[in-house]
């Protein structure tokens, strides 16, 4: 009888085995940088287009390879790195499954230069889909080169999934920063289409943090340390008040490896508990040297996860440093005031009932009785908290809005209530709205009307302001300036400097490079539509430029934001959908006051 089975032939397994391991171009960038690292260089440069589609090219000054090993690199479970399956419990290199290259041979065209100390010529080798096409000698200098071309151009189905250029080129950034922040011992340089993107000499931890993120960054880290008998831990974390609202800077590397870990990550947060508004994350880069015997790598084709033999103490161990960090350093947390008034409790105390001074005459007061009387009244969390504005922290101010009520002519008769909502009668109905919201919606409407019609208002400014953009900033600005221009942004880019003459009607003066700033910033999963491109740009200004929750308003305001808001296309719900007022009908508070 003949078998049901048989053995798949080689380029076939290969091409299985780099659906695990290579996704899409980002893949290729891990694997081909970690191999450039293993190879021991102290220099790597990665060169790509489009994303990565077209071309990844990783080029080392490395140990090289020989006639023989260039053959071999290529063919499944062949490594360097592991000969005996112990080795696998005393890893030091990135890679040990030797699986990426015959994986990335097998689904794109593959063009390799090498040459190690020992040899007289370089050795080149040309695979497509897993077939060596050429092997030739060259005179290349010492190190490797590897160049990726056409990914996925033999599984259609693949090349289709792959997201657009900005989401890819996201996704090669973040490779690109885990093995550069792994290793600041290694200089990088990183090409995109032609222009250059990264240029990281050698340097500390620090320094390589600001060199990628940023150079304001540098003053924002404050130093972990800790060594016990489990784990070496140093790095940095991210002071409190520089905190963001995406995840982008959190960053556990484990015996110089990126890893994920979500067990991890929770010990950090839970020490940041209290000091960090919700909705913000940590910043963290925390390097962790372990006995490699007390790890699992091999769980996960892609060894970002790891497992360890003792996690609950690493988890103890984590918490309490980065704990003590924030103590010694005396990290106060610069909160943004003005985003809410509840805010200006620290953030811990805010959903704790507060301990109001025992104010009230208590006629059954016995002085015998202990302390239990002299402790405030537990209420209603919720009423003690609306409480906090309306008695003991009444600013006279809003009652003088408030008061002269009464008899304000019909022309002007909105108000402020709890310095946040705007309180507009109308016939029949009370209207209460969010002033936070409804004016993120008049922005929102305005700039993105501007953007789409190209007709942004410009004021000059009286001192030109200047702007230092880090790589990720520029390039953002490079493909976004069209849409920058037309809110009306005077800027001349020098070099990675933007030179603002102008801004913006609109845009208070003070806070023109942090608009700047805001549009560059966390432009992750943007497509590459205009429209979305221009939405999200209106979306950040508004959000950024709207009168706060807790902004007192003068009438004339008021009364002018209404009236912008009621000129909006839409006015049930914020940019960022959230309702903007309620009404009160008379009928009802008739029903309940007359009735
Ligand atoms: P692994 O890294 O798991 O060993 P790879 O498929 O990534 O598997 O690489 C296979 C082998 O090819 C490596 O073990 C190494 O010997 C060799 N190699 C790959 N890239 C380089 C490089 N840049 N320089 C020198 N040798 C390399
Ligand atoms: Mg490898």
């Amino acid at each position: 009888m003949s078998s049901r089975i048989s053995l798949l032939p080689d380029h076939v397994a290969n091409q299985i085995a780099a659906g695990e391991v290579i996704q899409r171009p980002g893949s290729v960038v891990k694997e081909l940088l970690e191999n450039a690292v293993d190879a021991g260089a102290n220099s790597i440069q990665l060169i790509i287009k489009d994303a990565g589609k077209t071309l990844t090219q990783v080029i080392d000054n490395g140990m090289g390879m020989n006639s023989t090993d260039i053959r071999l690199a290529f063919e499944r479970h062949a490594t360097s790195k592991i000969k005996v399956a112990e080795d696998l419990f005393e890893l030091s290199t990135k890679g040990f499954r030797g699986e990426a290259l015959a994986s990335i041979a097998a689904i794109a065209h593959v063009e390799t230069h090498t040459k190690t100390e020992e040899d007289e010529v370089s050795h080149c080798l040309k695979i497509e889909g897993s077939k060596v096409v050429e092997q030739t000698i060259s005179t290349q200098p010492k190190g490797t080169s590897i160049a990726v071309k056409r990914l996925f151009y033999n599984i259609p189905a693949r090349r289709n999934f792959l997201k657009s250029d900005t989401v890819e080129l996201r996704h090669v950034i973040d490779e690109f920063h885990r093995v550069a922040l792994a290793h600041p011992e290694i200089k990088f340089t990183f090409y995109n289409n032609g222009s250059e993107f990264f240029d990281l000499p050698i340097d500390s931890i620090r320094k390589r943090i600001a060199s990628i993120f940023g150079t304001k960054w540098e003053n924002q880290l404050v130093p972990v340390e800790e060594k016990t008998s489990l784990v070496t831990l140093h790095g940095y974390i991210v002071k409190p008040g520089f905190a963001k609202k995406t995840r982008g800077q959190q960053f556990f590397f484990v015996n110089r490896r990126f890893i994920k870990s979500s067990f991890l990550h929770h010990a950090v947060s839970s020490a940041f508990e209290g000091l960090i508004k919700p909705g913000l994350f940590p910043g963290y880069f925390l390097y962790l040297t372990v006995d490699p015997k007390s790890i699992d790598i091999n769980i996960h084709p892609t060894k970002t996860e790891v497992k360890f033999e003792e996690e609950q103490n690493l988890y103890a161990i984590i918490k309490a440093s980065v704990k003590h960090s924030l103590g010694v350093f005396q990290v106060t947390p610069s909160l943004d005031f003005d985003k809410d008034p509840s805010m200006d409790l620290p953030y811990s105390y805010k959903n704790k009932t507060p301990n109001l001074p025992p104010i009230e005459v208590d006629s059954s007061f016995n002085p015998f009785k202990g302390e239990i009387n002299r402790l405030p009244k537990k209420t209603d969390k919720a009423t003690q908290w609306e409480s906090l504005f309306t008695e003991s922290n009444t600013d006279p101010k809003i009652e003088d809005k408030v008061m002269p009520l009464l008899n304000v002519p019909q022309v002007s008769r909105v108000f402020q209530l709890f310095s946040k909502y705007i309180v507009c009668p109308l016939k029949s109905q009370l209207l209460l709205i969010n002033q936070n919201r409804a004016h993120q919606r008049v922005l929102y409407e305005r700039f993105l009307n501007e953007i789409t019609n190209k007709k942004g208002q410009s004021q000059q400014l009286l001192f030109s302001q200047t702007l230092t953009l880090h790589p990720l900033q520029l390039e953002h600005y490079i493909r976004l300036h069209d849409i920058i221009d037309a809110l009306g942004f005077k800027i001349k880019l020098q070099g990675n400097i933007l030179e603002i003459s102008g801004a913006p009607i609109s845009c208070p003066v003070e806070k023109v490079t942090e608009i700047l700033e805001t549009i560059l910033d966390d432009l992750d999963e943007i497509s590459d539509s205009h429209f979305s491109q221009a939405d999200q740009i209106a979306k950040k200004i508004a959000k950024t430029l709207a009168i706060r929750t807790g902004e007192i308003l003068k009438q004339e305001e008021q009364q002018a934001l209404i009236d912008d808001f009621f000129g909006c296309k839409e006015t049930a719900v914020s940019p960022f959908n959230r309702q903007i007022f309620i009404t009160l009908d008379k009928s009802e508070i008739d029903k309940k006051l007359n009735g």
